[in-house]
């Protein structure tokens, strides 16, 4: 029997709430298990670098408006900072510092040569023209030129950008330097440098550490019933992937709704539906069903991928799931997973779940710098590669240090990083 949730104060719940306390939270555990001496703490935790800037952009109706942007470089001791850029009306700086302190912690759990950064512009481009956002990428690009470089700071897309966000990026850099420098950006159209695979990258990564969780409980995909919450990037690419392994996708959900077929969705209709029409609603074959209901339905596997503080203290009680495959970054607050673990749920932390975005991203970037490019079969076996080492790693640290994969996840990456510290010695 599951325990009551217990009553949270306002306080606790915004503490809860904020996803770079989050993020610490989780960080102290591991530094805990891993006796870090105070001063290693205090360098690991905090971010390396952080920059506001402020964006005038003129916008179509000829006013004058001013836009906020931020890029937080977390850690570059392990190599240039590596993160995304997202655009969204509630982006603030303590999100943009969790997800930049996440991206460390994901690169060196899948052990790539880059450090942890990210990006973010307050906006909402649904109300937005597609010149007023190419203004805005252009202006934030310049903006933030002084620490970008492919040696210094590679953004890539997150929320609400995508390959045409990057194309203007190095666009706008390249011009500024005077040459084109395609490795200052990943996920870039392949016809300019961007790497074959990339797109699917993160959803391929979801499927993969998937199929490895489910090896070791025992599990066939036949008849495993899949709940996927968003279906952007990672969670539409995501769940054609699963639904190509044979998994049962029952529902996908965007931000207006979710639809629900208990005899599977065929998933490839749902992502023309949603191609041609914008939204899941709508689509013929399907229920639909409120957002805020979808996660609780019962399911086998729930994948998270659409955006933070998802599954929390409140709500941990209600999830059906025995496993839950994070795609979307910090999806489950700190509190809410210690739930989880007390309920014996199996969770493949964000930090792992959706590093195959960043891995391919590692991959373009080598490409780009060599000028030479792969086949997607190459960039694919070496993903596969990555992620089943990266997942073995986690789950060998789990079973070290009798812990959650998420605590594990954090050890082995916090482990790596402070490594390359102590290696490299305190400058100064
Ligand atoms: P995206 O903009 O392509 O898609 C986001 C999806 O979530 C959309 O379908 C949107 O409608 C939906 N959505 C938003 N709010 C929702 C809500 N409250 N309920 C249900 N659906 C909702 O973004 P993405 O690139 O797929 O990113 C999703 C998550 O994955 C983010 O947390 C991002 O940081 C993380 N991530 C992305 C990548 C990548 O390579 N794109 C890599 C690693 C992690």
């Amino acid at each position: 029997m599951s325990k009551a949730p217990a009553a949270v104060t306002a306080s606790q719940e915004l503490d809860e709430f904020n996803p770079f306390l989050s993020m610490a939270q989780l960080f102290d555990n591991a530094a805990r298990l891993l006796n870090l001496d105070e001063g290693m703490q205090e360098v690991l935790r905090r971010p390396d670098r952080e920059l506001t800037v402020s964006l005038p952009i003129v916008m179509d109706d000829g006013s004058t408006k001013v836009f906020t942007g931020y890029r937080v470089q977390h850690n570059f001791l392990r190599g240039p900072c590596k993160g995304g850029i997202r655009f969204a009306p509630d982006v603030n700086l303590d999100e943009v510092r969790a997800l930049s302190a996440w991206m460390t912690w994901k690169c060196s759990v899948v052990d790539i040569p880059f450090g942890g950064g990210k990006g973010g512009v307050i906006c909402d481009p649904r109300e937005l023209s597609k010149r007023e956002l190419e203004q805005i990428t252009r202006r934030y690009t310049a903006s933030i030129m002084d620490i970008l470089g492919p040696d210094r700071d590679v953004p890539a897309p997150d929320m609400n950008t995508d390959e045409q966000t990057m194309a203007w990026i190095m666009d706008t850099y390249s011009m500024h330097v005077r040459r084109t420098t395609t490795a200052v950006v990943t996920g870039k159209p392949i016809s300019i440098g961007g790497s074959r695979g990339r797109r699917e990258a993160t959803g391929r990564g979801v499927m993969l550490v998937c199929r490895e969780a489910m090896k070791r409980l025992g599990r066939r995909p036949e008849n495993t019933r899949v709940i996927v919450q968003g279906s952007g990037n990672v969670g539409g690419i995501g769940a054609l992937l699963l639904y190509r392994e044979g998994y049962k996708i029952i529902s996908l959900s965007d931000m207006y709704g979710a639809i629900v077929n208990e005899n599977g969705l065929d998933v490839p209709q749902v992502l023309e539906h949603l191609r041609q029409h914008r939204r899941l609603e709508g689509y013929p074959e399907a229920e639909s069903v409120a957002n805020a209901d979808q996660i609780f339905m019962d399911c086998d596997v729930l994948v998270p991928a659409a955006t933070e503080n998802q599954i929390t203290s409140r709500n941990a009680n209600r999830i059906k799931a025995r496993l839950i495959v994070e795609g979307a970054n910090g999806p489950t607050t700190a509190a809410a997973q210690e739930i989880l673990d007390e309920r014996g749920v199996t969770v493949v932390p964000d930090i792992l779940a959706n590093a195959g975005g960043v891995t391919v991203s590692y991959f373009e970037w080598v490409q780009d710098r060599m000028g030479y490019f792969w086949t997607e079969e190459i960039v694919n076996t070496r993903l596969e590669q990555a992620i089943v080492k990266a997942f073995n790693d986690v789950n060998d640290t789990a079973k070290k240090y009798d812990v959650s994969m998420r605590t594990a996840a954090y050890v082995l990456a916090i482990e790596r990083v402070a490594n390359v510290y102590r290696m490299r010695g305190v400058f100064g």
